[in-house]
């Protein structure tokens, strides 16, 4: 496993740099000057009829594009969009001086943001076609690409170097940074935020003995004992242990920063109790926004945008530095007076690597192409690869989190339409209940696998949606959702049936059969048939599926979490496979491995991202060579 990984990305590696010579080539036709000159004077061939034209598109949210052209020449650019702040709304932002600065639709969709970016650039080309061009013009247009001029190499030298600006790395470098130390975040993309920012922010801790730990019967060793014994109990002890038990310490260093959280804990698919603590901010964007703050008002942290960490540097036994790829090309050199922190996430993205780690375990009948990811593209595996190359253990690799409730054309969780997991239940093409939905995220996605077209419903009725325009948990308005036929509305269950295709004599008995465990259980002694516990809110509100509206959503299985990766100790140091601490490297977030075993627990994973995030940051803080 450990050879073919480092083959792989020596592949990867060349295949890159011939991409990288194709991506040279091309550019030497036309200088950065021509491009300028281009810009200015519009499009030679391309003629406009002059005028202000509207297209509507959808990104997370509904847009409007109004495109302003003059005979040859793109002028202005105006987004009208509710698209989430963090997310959606800096490409908005961005887009329009790009599009009129290359005259062009060429732009790079935005990681983490695709749907954004796609939409600005449909929406751009409807309404240019009303502006006269032909489907070929605009072939021309999304063919213009920015020139890039290669900027020089480069060295720079910090107290803590960490590697990737997710949630674990940005915990880290705030950490660190809080410990006196000057702070270099090295990140491929554009902004921070990586999976985190896009996650449902669902953040598991207990605040062991507190009033809402005893209401909802929690503690903290009961979220050891469903971590450890939820992930068949292949979690390291020791590494869960610390996990939970910091957990809540965790949530109170984010609200010292200002981070806020609703007050009552719920539970998130698959996160077995009521426990996961939700940001108010939307989705992940809280904790970007609390660490943006802490930036605004203290010195020391320098982000490194845009460049890509290739390798690690090794000075005899410590790891020292990165060496990294600028948005140019250029070498871009990050020493380190202190340690290094690997917090690159996980590999989801990575197929190939996703599929030879599937044959340890062989858990899932295949994780190829035909599978998506909740992930965004930058998630594949870089900081694994990189670790092993210095000589690091990877431990665990084959377990892989897959989820029953991927968008059937993009994989991801947009489009999800439930909230907890008591209100609704999953059916099958057939309308027919097959799983315990209240369970673990494994057991619910490989009975899903064995349904007809690997392919589900999730149903609910309006005590989720009362108003029908709040909110899922991804920022997206269920009035939205159903306007753009992503959710299905009904007044009865007979219609809901109708509208997703299924029998509606099933569908009205698995709600039957719902509604009379959530008013107070079976009164034969009979137990449900897939043993689910989880039927009411743990405030008693929802008494089942009874009440008009109904909603449906169609949902398929999406790789979201791979729990195998580099392996560490509770301090977060990186480990060789004789258990050696590897000087100068530390680890945190999901490009580690061996804490949630076989499957994660809902909501521990952005608990993961602030416990360990913390610890790298306060030991690679202390290294000292
Ligand atoms: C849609 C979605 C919803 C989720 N919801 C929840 C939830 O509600 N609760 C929960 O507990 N978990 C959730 N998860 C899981 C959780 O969000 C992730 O496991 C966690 O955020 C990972 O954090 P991380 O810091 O390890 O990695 P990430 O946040 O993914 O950050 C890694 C960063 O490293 C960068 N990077 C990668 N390679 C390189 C390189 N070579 N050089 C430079 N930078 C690089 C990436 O661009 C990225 O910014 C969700 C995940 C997804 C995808």
């Amino acid at each position: 496993m450990k050879q073919n990984f480092i083959q792989k990305t020596k592949k990867q590696a060349l295949a890159l740099g011939l991409v990288a010579l194709l991506a040279t080539t091309s550019l030497t036709g036309c200088s950065s000057k021509d491009s300028t000159k281009d810009a200015a004077k519009g499009n030679a061939a391309i003629s406009y009829k002059a005028g202000t034209y509207t297209a509507k598109a959808t990104g997370m949210h509904d847009l409007t594009v109004t495109v302003t052209v003059t005979k040859d020449k793109i002028t202005d650019v105006k987004i009208d969009h509710q698209e989430t702040a963090g997310i959606g709304a800096p490409v908005a932002e961005s887009f329009p001086n790009e599009i009129i600065e290359t005259q062009g639709l060429g732009l790079d969709v935005v990681t983490g943001a695709t749907l954004t970016s796609n939409a600005i650039l449909n929406g751009t080309a409807d309404a240019l076609k009303q502006a006269g061009l032909s489907d070929s013009d605009i072939e021309t247009l999304k063919a213009k690409k920015k020139d890039v001029v290669k900027e020089e190499d480069k060295e720079l030298t910090a107290d803590v170097v960490v590697i990737g600006a997710g949630g674990a790395g940005m915990a880290a470098a705030v950490t660190a940074n809080q410990q006196g130390k000057k702070v270099v975040v090295i990140e491929t993309t554009t902004k921070m935020g990586g999976n985190t920012i896009l996650s449902g922010g669902a953040l598991n801790a207990v605040d062991d003995g507190s009033k809402t730990a005893k209401d909802n019967k929690d503690s903290v060793a009961k979220h050891y004992e469903q971590t450890y014994e939820g992930g068949d109990k292949e979690g390291d002890t020791k590494l869960v242990h610390t996990l939970t038990d910091n957990a809540w310490s965790g949530v109170e260093w984010l609200k010292s920063l200002g981070m806020k959280f609703y007050d009552q804990p719920f539970t998130v698919t698959g996160g077995l109790w009521p426990r996961a603590h939700k940001p108010e901010e939307p989705e992940g964007t809280g904790f970007f926004k609390t660490y943006q703050e802490y930036m605004d008002k203290n010195d020391g942290i320098t982000m490194l945008y845009e460049t890509t960490a290739k390798s690690l540097i090794k000075d005899g036994d410590v790891v020292t530095g990165v060496e990294c790829t600028g948005k140019t090309g250029n070498k871009i050199t990050v020493k380190s007076n202190g340690g290094v922190v690997l917090a690159t996430g996980g590999f989801g993205q990575n197929v190939e690597m996703r599929q030879e780690a599937n044959e340890i375990n062989k858990k899932w009948p295949t994780l190829d192409d035909s599978i998506k990811s909740t992930n965004t593209s930058t998630i594949k595996g870089d900081g694994i690869k990189m670790a092993e190359e210095v000589g690091a253990d990877l431990t665990q690799m084959g377990n892989i989190q897959l989820l029953p409730l991927g968008d059937p054309e993009t994989g991801s969780l947009s489009g999800n339409i439930e909230h907890a997991v008591e209100s609704r239940i999953f059916v099958n093409l057939d309308g027919k209940r097959f799983v315990n939905e209240a369970g673990r995220r494994d057991d619910m996605t490989l009975g899903l696998f064995e349904q007809k077209d690997k392919t589900m419903y999730i149903v609910m009725d309006s005590d989720t949606y009362p108003n029908g325009d709040e909110l899922n948990n991804f920022g997206e308005k269920m009035s939205d959702l159903v306007a753009a036929g992503r959710a299905i509305k009904a007044d009865t269950l007979e219609d809901l049936a109708k509208q997703m295709g299924v029998s509606a004599d099933n569908l009205k008995a698995s709600v039957k059969e719902y509604n009379r465990y959530c008013k107070g259980g079976d009164k034969e002694g009979k137990t449900d048939e897939f043993g689910r516990s989880l039927f009411t809110d743990t405030d008693g509100v929802n008494n089942g599926i009874n009440t008009a509206p109904y909603y449906a959503a169609v949902r398929v299985p999406t790789v979201h979490h791979t729990m195998g990766g580099v392996k560490i100790n509770t301090n977060t140091e990186v480990l060789d496979a004789n258990n050696k601490v590897i000087k100068g490297l530390y680890a945190a977030g999901e490009v580690t491995g061996g804490i949630h075993g076989t499957n994660r627990l809902g909501g521990n994973a952005l608990t993961d991202t602030v416990v360990f995030g913390r610890i790298a940051g306060e030991k690679a803080a202390s290294f000292t060579k």
